[in-house]
């Protein structure tokens, strides 16, 4: 039976963290570190969601401001408001809240965010620092996995890791941080031919395709690390991951839940990008 990888309570230990170091920074520089969100439109779980960081900041010590914006919103509106907070001292990270409205382009959004305070690790040059192996500010998700297996003492360097998806934001960035950890790494999708083949090689297993339940017992190998990047909500209400977790469970040595595993992490890591921005 595997050991379920908390992870509420390792964020938990993380934001403390940095409730301290942010501390110590406002004592020794009167730096305060400071987050602004930006949110365009009334899309209810980017609602949710702005409303945890600005929570979790709150409870850091760190300054936030958010910008709530109408749908209607001109792209040339936003990327002012962009320009402003790239200049604003008191602001040292600035993340806007995807999904934007069809009429604004993300790339001109995501490029007009200096990339010192590009918190999020989506702008062309952290993603080109990542590529390099000399990241700065790293993809908040995939950051908060390794954060997870580290504090977890779960070995990465010379295991065959395997990550179903290939987004831009979870599963190429987790690929480039597993390989700079010495991982052998291999990237499934919607075309890779005999998918449980492949996840079956895993000693470390990432499911982040967004397809409920999809993983089942018969795809992990006996004593793999399964971690479960999925977030679904199924028709009757229920949070289930890409993993089907009971049956996973019983094969696999270690396991993360959904909710309360890797989700948890990315409002950690968002605060702590800030808090190196703000250094
Ligand atoms: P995307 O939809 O952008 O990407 C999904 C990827 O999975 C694609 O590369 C796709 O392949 C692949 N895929 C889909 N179905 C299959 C399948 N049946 N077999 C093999 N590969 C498949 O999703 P995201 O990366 O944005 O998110 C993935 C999941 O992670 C979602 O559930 C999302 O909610 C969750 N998530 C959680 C976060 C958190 O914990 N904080 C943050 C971000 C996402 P192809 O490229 O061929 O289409």
């Amino acid at each position: 039976m595997a050991i379920v990888i908390d992870g509420k309570a390792i964020s938990r230990r993380i934001r403390a963290e940095l409730k301290e170091e942010a501390l110590r920074l406002k004592g020794e520089r009167g730096v305060v570190p400071g987050l602004a969100v930006v949110l365009v439109g009334e899309d209810p779980a980017s609602q949710v969601y702005v409303r945890h960081k600005e929570n979790a900041c709150a409870e850091a010590g760190f300054h936030s401001r958010t910008l709530r914006l109408p749908s209607t919103t001109a792209q040339q509106t936003l990327l002012n408001e962009i320009r402003r907070l790239n200049e604003d001292p008191q602001i040292h990270g600035i993340l806007v809240q995807l999904p934007l409205p069809d009429h604004i382009s993300v790339d001109a959004v995501t490029e007009a965010i200096d990339p010192r305070k590009d918190v999020d690790g989506f702008h062309p040059w952290n993603v080109g620092r990542l590529f390099s192996g000399h990241p700065w500010h790293k993809a908040c998700t995939p950051a908060g996995i390794i954060e997870l297996l580290d504090r977890s003492a779960i070995e990465i360097e010379g295991r065959e890791a395997v990550i179903v998806g290939r987004s831009n934001i979870v599963g190429k960035p987790l690929a480039l941080l597993l390989l700079a950890r010495h991982a052998t790494v291999t990237v499934c999708h919607t075309r890779t031919r005999n998918l449980a083949e492949v996840t079956l090689r895993a000693d470390m297993l990432f499911a982040a395709a967004g397809k409920p339940e999809m993983i089942r017992a018969e795809m992990v190998r006996d004593g793999a690390v399964v971690i479960d990047v999925g977030i679904n909500r199924l028709a009757d209400g229920r949070l289930v991951g890409d993993v089907a977790f009971a049956e996973c469970a019983e094969k696999a040595s270690y396991i993360t839940p959904v909710p309360g595993g890797v989700g948890v992490m990315t409002i950690a890591m968002l605060m702590k990008n800030t808090l190196q921005a703000a250094k």
